[in-house]
């Protein structure tokens, strides 16, 4: 993540809030990767080549429901998660460089669902790229399974394993911490954690916001509320930093009962639960949710001291306490609530804010 963000003014937003959901992924890419990483021409024709199997011809869709209620339909990809949106893209980004710098990697990734089949999804037949999937059997729906075993390109290779996707998660940061495996057998993962996935999604909170803010000509622009779903705060940071460049939404988090980010905003009780509590939403069966470091960061206004000492506390007790500036009490960036299961399907729910 860069250490400045880009501030977006009032002129930007109001260009912006005509565009395509493409044509905004493309403004927003452009701002965090330079021509000198990849030329604008190369990135337009890479973001519209991840769009390119989707099923909806807007590839994101704002569908109005009653009293001002929105659904934001992210779900029109191959896979039908709203990963695909960032993984495509990030998959493109990647395909680019190793085609330029003419090399081969082998991306790994274990999976509690729906990223097993979108990071499938988005490399499959690729030249340069070779995918492991571990696949927690009986933890994933049928769909999901069958989704990532009736691939049928040389390579896309799934393995399935016991245990749930926490556990699995293990073996896999054993290996990743062994730097001379990795640099020998050039690997890499695809997980939540990727900012190229966290980047593509700052897309998904300006979009909603245009399609649902009642104008853009009052001062100050009014507060949308964006309801985000989560279970790696992955699209959360996402609407953290589209806050941070500008945006005037409001977020507002729901869990199942896997609920660390729910006691951490509420009352700053940023700590592990015994275990994973299995739900209807598997991918949002997570115990750590590792992007919540990122909206520390930001909460914090860039401490990179503060957060780092707070992460290794985390690392190694599983519990920290936080400093009031970092969760919601007294800010006005985040609140949450808890819900006892969700319907699969990533959707971000958001509505014009009456107050
Ligand atoms: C991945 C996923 C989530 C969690 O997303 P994060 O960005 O990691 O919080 C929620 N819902 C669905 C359907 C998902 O696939």
């Amino acid at each position: 993540m860069p250490e400045e963000l880009p501030q977006l003014g009032r002129e930007t937003l109001h260009e912006w809030s005509t565009l395509s959901y493409p044509s905004l992924v493309k403004e927003l890419c452009s701002l965090f990767i330079g021509p000198e990483l990849i030329p604008r021409d190369d990135l337009n024709d890479l973001i519209d080549r991840a769009f390119s199997r989707f099923r909806h011809r807007e590839v994101v869709h704002l569908s109005r429901l009653r009293n001002g209620l929105n659904v934001l339909e992210l779900w029109h990809g191959v896979t039908y998660a709203f990963k695909d949106l960032s993984l495509c893209c990030t998959a493109q980004f990647l395909q680019y460089f190793l085609e330029k710098r003419k090399r081969h990697i082998t991306v790994v990734v274990g999976t509690s669902g729906d990223t097993g089949s979108a990071a499938i999804e988005s490399v499959q037949g690729a030249k340069n790229v070779d995918i492991i999937v571990l696949l927690p059997k009986g933890h994933c729906t049928k769909i999901q399974e069958l989704q990532m075993t009736t691939v049928l390109r040389e390579n896309v290779h799934v393995f399935g394993v016991e245990g749930n996707s926490d556990e699995l998660d293990e073996p896999i940061k054993t290996v990743f911490a062994d730097v001379a495996f990795v640099k020998k057998h050039n690997l890499m993962s695809l997980n939540s954690i990727n900012w190229s996935r966290v980047l593509v999604q700052i897309a998904h909170h300006f979009f909603a916001y245009f399609r649902c803010a009642p104008s853009l000509d009052m001062h100050p622009l009014s507060p949308v509320e964006v309801v985000v779903p989560t279970g790696a705060a992955g699209n959360l940071a996402a609407g953290c930093i589209a806050q941070k460049m500008g945006l005037p939404i409001h977020l507002v988090v729901a869990v199942n009962s896997n609920d660390i980010i729910h006691r951490t905003i509420q009352w700053g009780d940023f700590s592990l639960s015994k275990a994973v509590k299995p739900t209807l939403a598997s991918a949002m069966d997570i115990q750590v949710p590792y992007n919540m470091e990122r909206i520390f960061w930001l909460l914090s206004g860039s401490d990179s001291q503060v957060i780092r000492a707070l992460m290794e506390q985390f690392e190694s007790t599983k519990s920290v306490s936080l400093p009031k500036e970092l969760h919601s009490k007294p800010s006005p960036l985040l609140s949450g609530s808890r819900l006892c299961s969700q319907v699969p399907g990533g959707c971000a729910g958001c509505q014009a804010d009456p107050g």
